[in-house]
């Protein structure tokens, strides 16, 4: 059974996810590891308490002893487990709305732990071999203070302070009640920026906006932008593991832009960037205009994260990587997400110009995204054959100018845009994304692209 998708076990408190369950993956998981110790954390959520109590059950009836963390952001526990070498088990359910809640595991190297450790995981679960130990070899549970502390001393000595307090900014934050509410505020400060928020108390109500840090749900952290004359907005998802960016207008700036940003900040030739089939033409340009190579993933963090492993072990350098969500990855800081960090790599950009100048550099290009359903697995079948067929024609039209990723669905690349059709991993339909500098070219990829997957399906 695949507990853990893309983004580890998530669902409705209660309902979907179980104290049960969650009692379950933290022993078995403590038995795979074979940890003597692990920690255990939680975003602000109201099941939270009650699904780490599960989760310190399910450690210490496993021999291990349970360091409870508290509230803390994803990657402030990731800094813990590196620190103390021990693995951890949070309980996030990340940008989810307030009545979910979810578990995510994390290595003692502080990195998500590769694939064949969850697969050794998920058989555990449904072997049910029991990891119970005998009375007197049961854990102990202490509560640990100061892991946020911890983490915003690291990151203070992980990032150019000098650069980002030269600039003498005036940062608009907005943490969405969630963990980072605990820690970006003090971060920011302590680089030497005016910090202004909003909705930075932890409430897993969630009272202020939902965790989901896209642009409709932001209109607030907009305003302060504006009425406190601040050069950057920046916000975080429930568990802070992710950074998206308003400009000092007051406008939102598309996570692709500012992953561009600071991708080309980053890269030089021969380096690798490692990003999913939906990456953006604009990062795609800032790759080719480096000099270095592209590798693209099926969609999610977890399949990210598995190429860095692999590219690395391969003695490949890769300076940074992620998805246009917000959500950053600069492998030399840890194989990690990591909200305030990536917040703080772009206050270093905004040292010599405003936010607005570094998106425009990455902007100009159309997105269209459409939906095709289908009702039976066979309609499925012939819509994806039907992908797979507009691949094949591109690529024998027009012999080498077109390149096709198949690794998560169809994506074709034409040069001046792209086309992807993708089956979606929870509905039944095949997404259709297109991106062009031409907002004609993009809806005519996306119309190339639609109108085969609909002519297979009926
Ligand atoms: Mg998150």
């Amino acid at each position: 059974m695949e507990v853990f998708g893309s983004s580890g076990a998530r669902g409705v408190a209660n309902e979907e996810l179980t104290p049960e369950f969650v009692t379950g993956v933290a022993g078995a998981a403590t038995s795979v590891w074979g940890a003597d110790r692990v920690a255990v954390a939680r975003d602000t959520r109201t099941t939270g308490e009650m699904f780490a109590g599960a989760a310190t059950a399910g450690v210490t009836s496993a021999g291990a002893d349970a360091d409870r963390l508290g509230v803390v952001p994803t990657p402030a526990v990731q800094a813990y487990a590196e620190r103390e070498g021990v693995p951890a088990v949070v309980l996030t359910a990340s940008h989810n709305p307030p009545e979910y809640n979810g578990v995510k595991l994390v290595g003692g190297d502080g990195a998500e732990p590769d694939i064949e450790t969850v697969e050794r995981i998920e058989a555990r679960l449904d072997g049910g071999d029991g990891d119970a130990a005998a009375w007197d070899a049961v854990g102990h549970e202490r509560t640990v203070d100061g892991a946020n502390d911890a983490y915003v001393e690291e990151l203070l000595a992980g990032v150019d302070r000098e650069r980002i307090a030269g600039a003498g900014l005036t940062v608009a934050l907005d943490p969405g009640h969630g963990a980072g509410s605990l820690t970006s505020p003090e971060f920011l400060r302590r680089l030497g920026c005016a910090v202004r928020t909003v909705n930075a108390t932890p409430d897993g109500r969630f009272p202020g906006r939902d965790p989901e840090p896209v642009a409709e749900n932001l209109p607030e952290l907009r305003r302060l932008v504006r009425a406190t004359d601040a050069d950057v907005g920046v916000a975080h998802d429930g568990d802070a593991d992710r950074a998206v960016f308003v400009d000092e207008t007051g406008a939102y700036v598309e996570g692709d832009a500012t992953f561009a940003a600071l991708a080309a900040a980053e890269l030089g030739p021969g380096d690798t960037l490692v990003s999913a089939v939906n990456v953006s033409q604009r990062v795609v340009d800032v790759v080719e205009s480096a000099g270095a190579d592209l590798e693209l993933t099926a969609i999610g963090s977890t399949n990210i994260m598995a190429r860095i492993r692999e590219l690395e072990a391969a003695g490949e350098t890769v300076p940074v990587a992620g998805e246009g969500n917000g959500g950053v990855v600069f492998p030399r800081h840890r194989l990690a997400r990591d909200g305030a960090y990536t917040a703080a790599r772009l206050l270093e950009l905004l040292a010599e110009r405003p936010l607005s100048d570094v998106a425009a550099d990455h902007g100009g290009y159309h997105n269209v995204r459409r939906n095709v359903p289908y009702e039976s697995e066979a309609e499925r079948d012939a819509v994806v054959a039907a992908a797979a067929e507009r691949a094949r024609e591109a690529e024998s039209e027009r012999d080498g100018e077109v390149e096709v990723t198949t690794t998560d669905g169809y994506r074709i690349d034409f040069g001046d845009g792209w086309v992807l059709a993708r089956p979606s991993g929870t509905e039944p339909l095949v997404r259709v994304y297109a991106e062009a500098r031409d907002a004609d070219r993009a809806e005519e990829l996306a119309a190339w692209m639609t109108g085969a997957l609909r002519a297979a399906g009926d």
